[in-house]
């Protein structure tokens, strides 16, 4: 069964904007893809609708066998614990340490803190933080922070992983250790989308792309079809 399958999806915003259009793909479970085009293609707004912060005007989003059109009210707490998400600005909560930031999606679903410790310390060796657990935000770099956010969207181990411009901020460098920590999460169970405008990194990782232009998938293209 698929994880995630968009069937013609439309979206239009209250000021009239149709921000995508028709739009249907299917992502496979363990699959590591692709969202590029230019600023205003509609990447953010399609990983919006998985994540239900936003809905579809028409059409339908399905993650594995449930239509995200019918999950409303209590139930959309439920969904997000099955889809990790990573923001470029990291949105972590600056007053609180490492540790409690990557605890908080265990503590949220009502974990008690003092049974996450292990799960934190592991998650956190995983992206090489094991020895930053202590730390506030503010005192790492915005590599560091960038793990901090990748560790708290995996540690619930999400079916699958949605990133918005997650390197957008990052020199090549630490963009590349970034990507080769998504490239961990498929063989883990976790599908991994990523939104990006940088086509040079896009192309490096010889990924499937979704390609979108003004709101419409231009291209679906797979590593397998591209030339040597
Ligand atoms: P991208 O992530 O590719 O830059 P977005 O999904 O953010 O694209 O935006 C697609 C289009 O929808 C753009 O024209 C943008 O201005 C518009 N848009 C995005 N969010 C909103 C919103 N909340 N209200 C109105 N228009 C929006
Ligand atoms: P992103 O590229 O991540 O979508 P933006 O800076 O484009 O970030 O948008 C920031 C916020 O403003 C988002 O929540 C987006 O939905 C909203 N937004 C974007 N474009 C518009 C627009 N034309 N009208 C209203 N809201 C918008």
């Amino acid at each position: 069964m698929s994880v995630l399958r968009f069937d013609n999806v439309s979206k239009r915003y209250a000021s009239g904007r149709e921000a995508l259009s028709e739009v249907s793909f299917e992502v496979g479970a363990g699959e590591m893809l692709f969202v590029t085009g230019h600023s205003g293609a509609g990447k953010s707004t399609l990983l919006k609708l998985i994540h239900l912060s936003e809905r579809p005007s028409r059409g339908a989003v399905l993650f594995g066998d449930r239509n995200l059109l019918k999950v409303r009210g209590r139930r959309v707490a439920l969904h997000r614990r099955e889809v990790g998400v990573v923001f470029q600005d990291h949105r972590l909560l600056t007053d609180r340490s490492v540790a409690d930031n990557v605890g908080l999606p265990l503590v949220l679903r009502g974990e008690r803190r003092a049974d996450t410790g292990k799960r934190v310390r592991s998650v956190l060796d995983r992206v090489g933080l094991g020895d930053r657990a202590g730390a506030l935000p503010g005192q790492l770099s915005a590599g560091e922070q960038q793990r901090v956010g990748i560790a708290r969207a995996i540690i619930a181990e999400p079916r699958l992983l949605v990133a918005d411009e997650p390197t957008g901020n990052l020199d090549p460098t630490l963009s590349a250790e970034i990507m080769a920590l998504f490239e961990s999460l498929p063989e883990r169970g976790t599908s991994v989308m990523i939104a990006s405008h940088d086509l040079a990194l896009v192309k490096r990782m010889r990924k499937r792309v979704l390609v979108l232009n003004q709101g419409r998938l231009v291209d679906d293209i797979r590593p397998e079809d591209l030339a040597e």
